[in-house]
């Protein structure tokens, strides 16, 4: 069954944050989405009781959309009228405004680290485990209430998970090690002075970056047993890199299988062929493709491939035999898109044609 995505009353959503570069994304994408419409705006003190177009300082390459400019921001914490909620948030305050806003009945939807490992808590990518919303309903029991939270993965974790997910499902991953370059803009505007980034690589991202790229994956592929979520339990280890790029994290990946694949052939077909529910269910954010294979032996590039599919499309490359023993490959994701914004809507879209909104 697909979902029909013209003839429907568009839902008020609030985006938490959203004068950040997250928050801009969401209210970007939102402008024109067929199914959720920017009802409410929210950011710290500094923002409150502004006008967004005054508020926020729009760095995007498309113009600030006109509804979104004149919306009063909000305060955090102020009760909103809009259920379904994005979040955006620095996570020194998301941790618990999401929490607050879940425990009144909201369904809050988060790019932020704070609640990804919590034990009902979904870390979704509707590709891989779209069956992991089963946990919902025993996080609302929790609760008491409708509300729940969902989360969306790291950003470079969404392109790792994304591109092994074919091969962990036909063959088993058993050790895996992924070393990123990883753009600017995923540290937020303020994020890296320019004088350190600029002619410069950096081998260090702080906040644990290493260890959310070393766990959520098992999350993400594991399992939702009806009590608890279960890791997929390969073996991995992760190395970090900031790199003078504004958008698109690019990861170099080596990884050994369970069983034979027979073929680096094989695996290619399984990357390309890959298709998931959001195609099936033709939701609005969803690429066609999840996954592109480019077979040119320079790419993926950040700059070249990152918008693929409006920026939601992952591309992979480079699949090859190690001279190690094991498979080594490529991958690519726009951060700011498939890696937070572009994926909460994602999630949203998949909760409501579940029935969950
Ligand atoms: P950012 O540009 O620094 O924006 C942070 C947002 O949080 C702003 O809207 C800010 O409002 C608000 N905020 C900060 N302190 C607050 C407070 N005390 N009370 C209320 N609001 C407050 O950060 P970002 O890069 O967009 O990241 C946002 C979140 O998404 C983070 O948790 C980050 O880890 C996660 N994330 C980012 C990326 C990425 O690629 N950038 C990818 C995945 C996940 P003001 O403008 O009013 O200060």
């Amino acid at each position: 069954m697909t979902v029909d995505s013209v003839s429907r009353e568009r839902i008020p959503v609030a985006v938490l944050g959203a004068t950040g570069s997250v928050g801009q994304r969401f209210v970007q994408l939102l402008a024109d989405h067929p199914w959720f419409r920017l009802a409410e705006v929210v950011a710290s003190e500094r923002s409150a009781g502004k006008r967004y177009a005054d508020a926020a300082e729009w760095r995007l390459e498309t113009l600030l959309p006109t509804e979104a400019a004149s919306l009063g921001v909000m305060s955090l914490g102020d009760k909103l009228q809009s259920r379904l909620v994005f979040s955006g948030l620095d996570s020194s305050v998301a941790g618990e405004a999401e929490e607050l806003y879940a425990n009144q009945g909201c369904v809050v939807v988060s790019n932020a680290k704070n609640h990804r490992m919590g034990a009902d808590v979904p870390l979704l990518i509707p590709e891989i485990n779209a069956a992991h919303c089963d946990a919902i309903a025993t996080q609302q029991k929790r609760r008491g209430g409708r509300g729940y939270i969902v989360t969306n993965p790291n950003c470079s974790t969404v392109g790792l998970a994304m591109a092994i997910a074919p091969l962990e499902a036909k063959w088993g991953i058993d050790t895996m090690h992924v070393t990123t370059m990883q753009a600017i803009s995923g540290a937020g505007y303020a994020g890296v002075a320019s004088y350190a980034i600029l002619d410069n690589v950096i081998p260090y991202i702080g906040g644990a970056e290493e260890h959310k790229i070393e766990s959520e994956p098992q999350k993400i592929l594991g399992k939702w047993d009806g009590a608890q979520f279960v890791d997929a339990g390969f073996r991995t280890s992760a190395q970090v890199n900031r790199v003078p790029v504004i958008d698109g994290h690019l990861m170099t990946i080596w990884l050994s299988l369970k069983n034979d694949p027979q073929s680096v052939d094989a695996l290619i077909d399984a990357v390309r062929n890959f298709t998931a529910e959001p195609q099936a269910l033709n939701l609005p954010t969803a690429p066609e493709r999840p996954l592109h294979y480019i077979d040119a032996i320079d790419r993926p590039q950040p700059r070249l491939d990152r918008d693929r599919e409006r920026g939601m499309a992952v591309s992979v490359g480079r699949l090859r035999a190690s001279s190690l023993g094991g498979y080594c490959m490529v991958a690519l994701v726009h951060n700011t898109i498939r890696g937070a914004a572009g994926a909460a809507l994602l999630n949203a879209e998949l909760l409501d044609a579940k029935g969950l909104l």
